[in-house]
């Protein structure tokens, strides 16, 4: 039942990594009257719908766990993607979250009610939910991004995206190609490479800069050793997030120490490249023209031996346009495939879109998010009371634990429900003036970034102001364990503007 704020009910769109934990953390706090809605059949998000050949994951296994729920089963120091899945369906089980999901229900709107301040969710299902607490836990990078190449249509072989694997394909004997170098291509690409028969072509816009990453398994004796000491696993996480702590501050910090830092990693970065690829053109060919980090780096040690292989080809002449049968450079050459496999990423400024999303007087999503993506702290966004974009812009997303980073937002919302709660809010609404400020706090860190020194990147939007979090993950996570009332609305939310600003206890 809505509307009682002691009881609030809650709908949580998404049932991947980030709803998962938000059902328990909830929990916890004492809510109960919980639903989650999910689009799919199962639960998993990213890690049910990449399943391409290779998949895995570039942050250490015990990094990428619920701080609560610690793995002494990983089978590798990273894990590939379906084990992760897995281990999120145990969660799911073990907290009986699937007693508040409900599968194969997509959201289709979400609309404010200023009368009753609450939420009406409509689904695929034709059902409607009232809730106080509306949760988009639906990800960042779940709409896949397909190339804008002429003649894309025209193709009459098999083409897939990476996120949309198709298992029914026989690959074997095919002539393969790719389009992307990202971090699920170089994933895939070597597995390709690697199946009987094949003969692959890469079409490479924009080399990535790749710091190798040895992967190791975990014996039965180590898992018996983080079973008996827990402590064990937490040490591991640690020192993972600590490393990637680094990285992203040489990543985002101009002082002196830290330029240095970024040259340590460059060169290491540099030394991998010119060690591993043996031909000098195709060194070449692979070696970045931008700054380390500009782009995401791509972690990964199979990519630089599959390329080298007599079926691969990798091919930088950029591309013209895609016929029936294959794929024409700029140079006029035909590179006929029978498969063509689009690793061409997401769409990371879509969020909730395209559903109806529509917040107080009726203000679309769209229009609010007219001149930019933007929400206070990620997650509020004026106009839209009573809701928390979950991984919204501005997210430190990147080489880090988006679990980690998921725990921690689900955290600083929850703070903010027991202020409304406790009713020093009668809504949750950010105030625009918050959201400015926000703003020009992110493009003031942005210049010392060097996601600011030129490359395109999905770190950026069409401004090229940056769509990720641009300073160190220790500054964000300070921030994080604050909550400012005074950027909230504090009175009801038809005389919103008027009250006088609250203080935090
Ligand atoms: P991505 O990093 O965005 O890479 C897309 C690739 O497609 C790039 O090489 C891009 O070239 C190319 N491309 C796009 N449009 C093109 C066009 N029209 N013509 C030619 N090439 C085109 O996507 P992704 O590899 O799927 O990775 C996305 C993100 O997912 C990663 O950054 C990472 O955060 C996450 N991820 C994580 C893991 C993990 O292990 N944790 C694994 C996979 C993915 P340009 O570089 O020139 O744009």
């Amino acid at each position: 039942m809505a509307g009682d704020k002691q009881n609030p009910s809650v709908v949580i769109i998404g049932a991947g990594m980030t709803g998962i934990g938000l059902v328990i953390k909830l929990r916890e706090a004492g809510i109960r009257d919980i639903v989650m809605l999910e689009k799919a059949d199962s639960i998993g998000g990213t890690w049910r719908e990449n399943t391409y050949p290779g998949v895995a994951c570039d942050v250490p296994s015990h990094a990428y766990t619920y701080s609560f729920e610690p793995n002494p089963d990983w089978s590798d120091f990273f894990a590939c993607g379906a084990e992760i899945h897995k281990y999120f369906e145990k969660v799911y089980y073990k907290y009986g979250v699937n007693h508040d999901t409900h599968l194969n229900e997509a959201v289709t709107s979400c609309v404010y009610n200023d009368d009753t301040e609450t939420w009406t969710v409509k689904t695929s299902k034709d059902n409607t939910y009232e809730a106080d607490l509306l949760f988009s836990a639906a990800g960042i990078l779940h709409k896949p991004a397909y190339p804008d190449i002429e003649g894309l249509d025209s193709y009459q072989g098999i083409a897939m995206h990476s996120a949309r694997w198709d298992h029914s394909v026989d690959m074997k004997g095919k002539r393969i190609g790719v389009i992307g170098t990202g971090s699920s291509a170089a994933q895939l690409i070597p597995e390709l490479i690697d199946t009987q028969g094949t003969d692959v072509t890469v079409f490479q816009r924009t080399a990535q800069w790749i710091v190798k990453t040895e992967n190791k398994p975990y014996s039965d004796a180590d898992k018996d050793r983080f079973r008996e000491k827990p402590s064990r696993m937490q040490r591991i996480r640690n020192i993972a997030l600590t490393i990637f702590e680094q990285g992203t501050t040489a990543l985002t910090s101009d002082s002196w120490w830290d330029r240095q830092m970024h040259k340590l990693f460059a060169w290491n970065a540099r030394r991998y490249l010119n060690k591993e690829i043996k031909d000098p053109i195709l060194r070449s060919k692979l070696t970045p023209d931008y700054k380390f980090g500009c782009k995401r780096v791509v972690m990964n040690s199979t990519f630089y031996p599959a390329i080298q292989k007599s079926n691969a080809h990798l091919v930088t002449e950029g591309i013209d346009h895609i016929e029936a049968d294959g794929v024409v450079t700029k140079d006029g050459k035909k590179h006929e495939v029978d498969i063509l496999i689009l690793a061409t990423g997401f769409d990371p400024a879509a969020f909730m879109r395209p559903m109806e999303f529509k917040g107080r007087g009726g203000i679309s999503i769209d229009e609010a998010w007219e001149k930019k993506v933007q929400a206070y702290r990620s997650l509020c966004i004026p106009q839209f009371p009573n809701f928390f974009l979950m991984l919204g812009p501005n997210s430190p997303i990147g080489n880090y634990s988006v679990i980690a980073m998921s725990e921690i937002q689900a955290d600083w919302a929850l703070a903010i429900v027991k202020h409304w709660q406790s009713d020093r809010l009668a809504t949750i609404e950010v105030k625009p003036e918050a959201v400015e400020g926000w703003r020009a706090m992110l493009k003031s860190k942005m210049s010392h970034t060097v996601w600011a020194s030129g490359c395109q990147s999905w770190y950026l939007d069409a401004d090229g102001d940056p769509l990720t979090w641009p300073d160190k993950w220790k500054a964000w996570v300070k921030m994080m364990k604050e909550v400012d009332l005074t950027h909230f609305v504090t009175g009801n939310s038809k005389a919103a503007q008027k009250d006088e600003p609250a203080k935090a206890a």
